[in-house]
């Protein structure tokens, strides 16, 4: 089945065609077949998403010739309360999506923008939602609830819901997989470190506590968002004369290693490590409240067989590895210096053999796994009665 997946953004929209397997077929291929971006929507050449998808569908005709698009999956940030799966969309669930926008006033809009565009060039194609929340669906209370009056939550959906969700569940099962662990039965703690960081608390195989929470601005130190901070810091900021839209800027944009180094690229802080002592700061900062988070939900877990480290920083940067997993030796964490320097070949084991808990690389893949979402999706839905 050719699958087109979309993550729109409110100014770009990335896209890639995949031929994934149907459910139970026996023929497993797999296949990126294009993929690109069409960015600067709304500032001139393309006016709006509906127009980007113009664009892309003649890419896609010169890409892939005769061969027609089945399906297209939609990466949709939020998925509140009421999406826990993956869904085949229909007018009511765009609607649904729609009324989440509040809680993701930057995401859901250019999502619904993108399903709505597709659904009037090609009314006949099916189209599915994959929420990066619903991965953190099974959150018990104890973890998902902020110790606030319960109005805030009934009024404004105010919780923890998690985000990361589809890296989180891809990298979970190929981890359990790759130790030969029932995914049942499988404890870990998954650092999903790009531009975006969050640590996830897994018990027998779902997610049972994550750092992200009511936005992904809490948690860990990120490339550009500050993680965990006194709530109180943002009450003294507007009694002292600051925006709400000023502090959210900060908060996302001015914040993290780019407040701590000047960059958010964590390359460019190893690479200066040795010299300065900026990047030696933020190299400590971000993996000391990393390893933290991992200390913490080993015991949310009850005891983690795995420490997961996946995405830019986690596939990348094993001097960044190396700084978290130093932190953990009371745990009896031990890393293998040579397998976590060598070479970044798929998905592997990095501790020693006699490692409390294993630590492995495994690398994410956000896109087949909406792929295949979406062809099951399908590939399950009733047919249609006339
Ligand atoms: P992602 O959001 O998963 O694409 O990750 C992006 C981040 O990964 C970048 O901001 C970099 O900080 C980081 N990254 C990518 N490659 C490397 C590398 N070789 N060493 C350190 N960090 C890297």
């Amino acid at each position: 089945m050719l699958v087109l997946v979309l993550n729109s953004g409110s100014s770009s929209i990335k896209y890639q065609v995949r031929e994934v397997p149907l459910p139970g077929a026996d023929d497993h291929h797999e296949a990126i077949l294009t993929e690109g971006i069409v960015e600067r929507i709304g500032e001139g050449e393309v006016e709006d998403h509906t127009a980007a998808l113009e664009q892309i569908n003649s890419e896609l005709t010169a890409a892939l010739g005769d061969r027609q698009i089945d399906a297209v999956g939609h990466r949709v940030v939020h998925g509140g309360e009421r999406f826990g799966e993956p869904v085949l969309i229909t007018n009511e669930i765009t609607r649904a999506i729609e009324r989440l926008n509040p809680l993701a006033p930057l995401h859901n809009p250019p999502n619904v923008l993108g399903i709505r565009a597709i659904a009037d060039k090609w009314p006949n194609l099916p189209q599915v939602a994959v929420f990066d929340t619903a991965f953190h669906r099974t959150l018990p209370e104890r973890a998902w609830r902020y110790a606030i009056p319960d109005d805030f939550y009934r009024k404004y959906g105010i919780r923890r819901y998690g985000f990361h969700g589809t890296s989180c569940e891809y990298v979970t099962q190929q981890a359990a997989e790759l130790l030969g662990c029932p995914l049942g039965e499988f404890n870990a703690v998954v650092a999903h470190l790009g531009n975006g960081a969050s640590a996830t608390a897994i018990q027998g195989g779902i997610s049972v506590d994550t750092s992200m929470g009511f936005t992904p601005i809490e948690g860990l130190v990120m490339g550009t968002r500050s993680g965990d901070l006194d709530p109180s810091i943002l009450l003294f900021l507007e009694r002292e004369g600051f925006s709400a839209d000023e502090l959210d800027e900060m908060l996302n944009k001015k914040s993290g290693l780019k407040a701590l180094f000047g960059q958010n690229d964590m390359r460019s802080i190893v690479e200066a490590v040795d010299d300065d002592e900026r990047a030696r700061l933020a190299l400590e900062i971000s993996s000391y409240r990393l390893a933290k988070y991992i200390g913490g939900y080993h015991v949310a877990v009850g005891g983690a067989r795995a420490i997961v480290f996946t995405a830019g920083i986690g596939e990348n940067s094993p001097q960044f590895r190396q700084a978290v997993v130093e932190r953990l030796a009371p745990l009896g964490v031990k890393l293998d210096d040579g397998a976590n320097l060598g070479p970044a070949d798929g998905a592997r084991i990095i501790s020693t053999g006699n490692s409390a808990i294993q630590v492995l690389v495994v690398p994410t893949d956000e896109e087949r796994a909406i792929a295949e979402a979406t062809a099951a999706v399908v590939a399950s839905r009733p047919i249609p009665s006339r």
